[in-house]
Parts: structure tokens; C-alpha cells; sequence
């Protein structure tokens, strides 16, 4: 069993920020609410419980800046240990692997004459964010239908330690971790804005959440059932080991939709991790709009992973913000044109610019929603089954035009910009890594308006050239008004 595969799986269990947040950050904050005025005496923090107000570090909507706002914690049981309905929090946690044992941390707080209550440690500002944006997380759950996936309280450990390099233990980093289905935050040494601080890395961590929940818990659930185990390089079924680097990319990409979907900042990401502010936003540059990590990249990239070992899996690491950026940036991008209609460089730099309003927000959450649930069906366990060379790589995209034809998701410009990722999966591009010719078919796409339900579907044939190489082929194949890239991909493919 090769390293790349045996850690795919392992790999599955855990998905993170990489790399985030603040000292100089939180200096200035504790500054600021130290010089908070009018601070009475310590309250008995044992006995405030119910819904509380703090004073916490927010996002402002139109800044995207951070300021000290005052925050509502519902259901709160004791503040004391900043614990109540919706989190618990677990200090530096122990235990074996899948449970988190510790005690809380001690929460500091000095009440204000209006009842407000100020944390006065990094700790107390670190429980009081978390559990504010956990808990408006949930309650979007409880929005979108997801509320059974939900565990409350769900629980947080901070300034875990996590062995690293050298004997030390990592930094700046936050995990979802599945085992356990707990949020883990490591402490921090950065100058950028803490993770545990940033609004949408916690939307981020809580997205993996719903991924793990919907999506990677069946696949390793058949994976155990079978006896089968993680898939290896060397499997009869190559496509899964491709499809599980696949998956853990769009896991990534769909958990920064869900970060900018609650802070409405395409470069939330940007604030913790400063070097990354230009790899991870979800404003789109319009000469990269269709543009994504196809099959074929995804065969390339894995095999040659595949074959260097450590630095393989390191490099596989990485690899997968490669694959999920794409996404995030075109959902976000289908979202922003909700309501604006125009396609020039200028028009997608206002749509950048411009706020999204909360209804096509939640239209494009309630479709990452059923993503997840098409992604569930088609688990790997049933794709080696039934399909065992079929990829997922180009999925979403292909979901987008198949549900369009359904309802009316679509208005003109944003099937234009579906079309274009649709048209990158059909460039042609030779041959792969393991000798296979992967001459991808041309299809053509087109956008229909459809009178009977208002919106706008994606029709396709196949191109002249595919024509004259499959003219043996029954005319009945062509014109088909369904986006089915691996079907016409089978009829060229000389891959075993
Ligand atoms: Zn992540």
C-alpha cells in the first residue's frame, strides 16, 4: 500500500484552515477593552446564565474590518465557562483518538453599568467569538435543514497541542477534526488576525462539519464495511484514489464558500493568512472564470505524488485548494449574479465590489446543500460497484445544468459562466500520466431559454470533430439536452 494512499483516508478525518492567526491582533483588542469605560466590579459569573452580552471582536459588513461590538450568547448555562446550548468549550484536550477530555477554561469578564459584559483575557475573547459565530452556524443549519446534522453542544478544544516538527508543537492552525466531531484551535504566534478570531474560518471549520457528515462518513463507512480499507495507487479502482483527492478539494472550496456566505468577505481568508490572500479569494479574475483542476490534472498531479513519498503527501496537501478554489469562487460568483446581469471585466469588478443579498445567498447554499446530497449518493462504494471508471472531477459544475433543467435556477449570464466550465472539462489534452489517451470529447454548450419555467438550461451536442470520429455512432446520441461528460467520454477513452 503505497503512503499517498494509506494517508488518503487518515486524511479524510481531519480537514483545516492551514495556517492561520494573532498576538498583535488580540494586544489591540484586550487594549481596547480594557480602556472600555465604566467597568464595575467582577459579577459571580457562576449564576449569569440565558441569553448575555458580550463585547466581542466583529466583522463590520461594509469594512470587512474587525471591531469590538456587542454580541448576544443565547442559551448560555454558565458564563463562567462560556458553555451553554450551543458550545463547550475543552482546554487544551487529551484523550485518545475520536474524544476530547479535558476541563473548561475559566472565563474573565467584568460587567459594564449596561449589563454588557467585557471579557478581560485572550482566552475569554476566544470562547465568546467562537460560541457567537458557532451559534449563528447552527442556526443556519437549522435554516437550510440541516439541523439533525448538528451536535449541541458542540465542542471546541483551544490551544490544542499537536505534536510538530522538531519535537515543538504546530501553530496557527484550526482543524474540524471528524473522529471526535469537535472544532480544535491551536494556539498562536502570527501578526494576522487569529483563526480562532476570523468569522469565516470558524464558517469554514463548521462547514467541514456538514461535509464530513453528509458526505465523507458514508465513504468511509463502506470503505470499513467492505474490508477494502483506503484505496491505494495500485487498487483496481484508480478512480477512487482520484476521487477521494477530489472530494477532500471540494471540501475545501465549499467550506470557503460557506466562510464568505456568512461574512460576505471574498478575502476572509486573506485576514489570517496573509500570504494566501491572493490564492484563496473568491473574487474571480474574468481571464480564469471556467478554469479548474480537471480529470486529467488530477490523474497527472496524484500519480506523480504518488511517487515521492513524504513530500508526495505534503505536496497532495496543497494540491487540494487547488481543486477547491474553483469552487468557491464559482458559486460565489453564480450567487453575486443573482441580481446583476452584465458580463464585462468592469460589471464582475462591481459584482466583486457589491454586497449579495441574503436570499441568493441562501438559493446557493440550498444548492451546495443538494450538491452534498447528489455527492452521498454516489458514494465510492457504489461508484466501484456500478461505475467503477467514472470520475467526479467537473461534478458540481455538471450538477448546476442538471438541476437547472429542473427549476429555474439559472438566469442568462450565469448559465454563460456555467457554460465555461463546462467547455474547460471538453479541451482536449492528450495523454496522462499512466500512458492512458485521455483525448477528452468535444461537446458543445449552449443556453436555452426555457419559456416553461422562466429560467435559462444548458443544452449540448457534440462537436463536428467528435462527430467525424464517431460516425459510426447512431444519430439518436447526438443532440442530447443533458450534460453527461463522462458518458462522452467512454466512447474515446482508451484507458482501462
Ligand atoms: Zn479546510
Amino acid at each position: 500500500m503505497s503512503i499517498v494512499g494509506r494517508r488518503l483516508t487518515t486524511k479524510l478525518y481531519q480537514a483545516s484552515a492551514q495556517k492561520l492567526c494573532v498576538l498583535g491582533a488580540l494586544a489591540a483588542i484586550l487594549t481596547g477593552l480594557l480602556a472600555f469605560s465604566g467597568c464595575q466590579p467582577k459579577s459571580s459569573l457562576e449564576t449569569v446564565s440565558g441569553d448575555v452580552q458580550v463585547l466581542i471582536p466583529k466583522p463590520d459588513s461594509s469594512t470587512k474590518k474587525y471591531h469590538l461590538d456587542i454580541a448576544t450568547l443565547k442559551g448560555i448555562k454558565s458564563l463562567k465557562e462560556v458553555r451553554g446550548e450551543y458550545v463547550q468549550f475543552i482546554y487544551s484536550p487529551g484523550g485518545a483518538e475520536g474524544t476530547l477530555v479535558g476541563g473548561a477554561p475559566r472565563a474573565r469578564f467584568s460587567r459594564n453599568e449596561k449589563g454588557v459584559f467585557l471579557p478581560l483575557d485572550l482566552i475569554t475573547t476566544q470562547m465568546s467569538a467562537i460560541y457567537y459565530h458557532l451559534q449563528n452556524l447552527m442556526d443556519l443549519n437549522d435554516l437550510l435543514g440541516l439541523n439533525s446534522l448538528t451536535r449541541k453542544p458542540f465542542q471546541v478544544g483551544l490551544e490544542v497541542k499537536k505534536p510538530g516538527l522538531n519535537n515543538s508543537f504546530e501553530r496557527n492552525n484550526a482543524f474540524y477534526d471528524g473522529l471526535s466531531d469537535s472544532m480544535l484551535f491551536l494556539p498562536n504566534s502570527t501578526q494576522d488576525l487569529a483563526l480562532y478570531l476570523n468569522a469565516g474560518v470558524i464558517a469554514h471549520e463548521f462547514f467541514h462539519s456538514i461535509f464530513f457528515k453528509k458526505v465523507l462518513g458514508a465513504v468511509i463507512q463502506s470503505s470499513v464495511k467492505n474490508g477494502s480499507g483506503p484505496r491505494t495507487m495500485n487498487d483496481d479502482h484508480p478512480a477512487n484514489v482520484f476521487n477521494l483527492v477530489w472530494l477532500r478539494g471540494v471540501n475545501e472550496g465549499l467550506a470557503d464558500f460557506w466562510g464568505w456566505a456568512y461574512t460576505d468577505d471574498p478575502d476572509f481568508m486573506g485576514l489570517s493568512l496573509s500570504q494566501e490572500i491572493e490564492s484563496r479569494t473568491l473574487n474571480v479574475r474574468s481571464d480564469e472564470i471556467g478554469v479548474h483542476q480537471r480529470q486529467i490534472d488530477i490523474r497527472n498531479q496524484v500519480g506523480w505524488a504518488a511517487r515521492q513519498g513524504q513530500r508526495g503527501e505534503r505536496y497532495i496537501s496543497d494540491f487540494i485548494y487547488t481543486i477547491g478554489t474553483p469552487h468557491a469562487r464559482f458559486l460565489k460568483l453564480m450567487a453575486s449574479l443573482e441580481e446583476v446581469g452584465s458580463s464585462d471585466e468592469e460589471q464582475l469588478k462591481k459584482v466583486a465590489r457589491s454586497p449579495v443579498p441574503a436570499a441568493a445567498k441562501q438559493k446557493w447554499l440550498e444548492i451546495v446543500v443538494s450538491f452534498l446530497d447528489d455527492l452521498a449518493r454516489e458514494s465510492l462504494a457504489k461508484l466501484e460497484k456500478e461505475k467503477p471508471n467514472e470520475f467526479l472531477a467537473g461534478r458540481l459544475f455538471q450538477f448546476v445544468a442538471q438541476r437547472a433543467e429542473l427549476s429555474p435556477v439559472l438566469n442568462q449570464k450565469q448559465c454563460e459562466y456555467l457554460i465555461k466550465y463546462l467547455e474547460y472539462d471538453q479541451t482536449p489534452i492528450g495523454t496522462d500520466d499512466f500512458g492512458g489517451a485521455v483525448a477528452v470529447a468535444g461537446r458543445e454548450f449552449t443556453c436555452q431559454k426555457s419559456d416553461e419555467h422562466g429560467g435559462f438550461i444548458v443544452t449540448s451536442k457534440m462537436s463536428e470533430r467528435l462527430q467525424n470520429h464517431e460516425a459510426h455512432r447512431s444519430k439518436e446520441n447526438l443532440d442530447k439536452p443533458v450534460v453527461d461528460e463522462s458518458k462522452a467520454i467512454e466512447g474515446v477513452r482508451g484507458v482501462k
